[in-house]
């Protein structure tokens, strides 16, 4: 039998939807039916582990899965020495403390002599000591956020994204440990054939990546500011110019970044460029 990798993903949670997104965005079939615990791709040599996104980072540790995609916050909680292959840029949070938003918050002392409740108690123990702070933590592993309602600590420490449940839960956030994302983890361990399938799966998922990170644009400028237009529009090697039917007119076609389109847009347009059209890109290999 020729040599698969073994990718551990979350089974059911806020990291399996993305995650399995990204497999299937890199060609990859996953067929994770209710229930299944593992399953082979039919087009790539990959078999995946469906798990709590809390055993991933032991398991790639002991090897027996060769990569993971997990949260930041779970690789650092539990502490295992693998290695961050790539950070995904899905799921991202940060850890904060989060006070009753009642409370007059005076800076980090606020924090000595006051009980916390978190599932993060690894890296909540180390944020105290970096900061000389003695606290009382109480590990919880889920509904964090009432521990202050019903008595159980003071403070939290906890995942927040836009904070509403903080606010519903009558918290406010006052100190950040950390950002996280998800990131593929993997075995310092694999094999040669293991980290030959490893390279050929970055391939996909640095050409899914770059392709979400860029636009393709389609214009029609007049032939006498092509040169200003296609130094707005340098592309990758260079723009496509091809002639329109009509005299004196060029269609152009570039690839832009995401996030400078709308600046880019009003450039051309001062240059004299028409029909704009800006399109999603799928994959991009540079
Ligand atoms: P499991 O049952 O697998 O143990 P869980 O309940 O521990 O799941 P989830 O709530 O599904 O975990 O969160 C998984 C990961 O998603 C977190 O470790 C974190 O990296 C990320 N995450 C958590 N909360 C948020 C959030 N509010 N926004 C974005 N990402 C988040
Ligand atoms: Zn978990």
């Amino acid at each position: 039998m020729s040599e698969k990798i073994k990718l551990a993903i979350q089974k059911s949670g806020r990291l399996s939807n993305d995650s399995l997104k990204l497999i299937q965005e890199c060609g990859i079939n996953v067929n994770n039916g209710k229930g299944k615990l593992t399953s082979i791709a039919g087009n790539f040599p990959m078999e995946f582990l469906f798990l709590r996104d809390d055993d991933i980072p032991g398991y790639v540790a002991d090897g027996v899965a060769d990569l993971g995609i997990v949260g930041k916050n779970v690789l650092l909680e539990k502490g295992k020495n693998i290695d961050v292959v790539k950070n995904l840029g899905f799921s991202k949070c940060r850890l904060s403390l989060a006070i009753p938003k009642e409370k007059e918050y005076t800076g980090i002392k606020y924090f000595d002599r006051v009980s916390i409740a978190t599932s993060y108690p690894k890296i909540l123990q180390e944020f105290l000591d970096k900061n000389n702070l003695t606290a009382d933590i109480h590990e919880i592993s889920g509904s964090v956020e009432i521990a202050p309602n019903i008595g159980l600590a003071d403070a939290i420490c906890d995942l927040v994204s836009s904070g509403s449940t903080l606010f519903t839960n009558g918290l406010k956030e006052v100190e950040v440990l950390m950002h996280s994302e998800a990131v593929l983890v993997g075995s310092p361990n694999m094999n040669a054939a293991k980290k030959e399938i490893l390279e050929r799966l970055l391939f996909r998922i640095n050409a899914v990546q770059t392709g979400e990170k860029n636009r393709y644009i389609l214009l029609n400028a007049p032939n006498d500011s092509l040169d200003k237009i296609i130094s707005i529009i340098p592309g990758m090697k260079s723009p496509t110019v091809l002639p329109l039917a009509i005299e004196g007119w060029s269609s152009v076609h570039s690839v832009i970044g995401e996030g400078e389109f709308w600046e880019v847009i009003e450039n051309l347009r001062a240059e004299g460029a028409q029909g704009i059209l800006v399109v999603p890109i799928e994959k991009m290999v540079i």
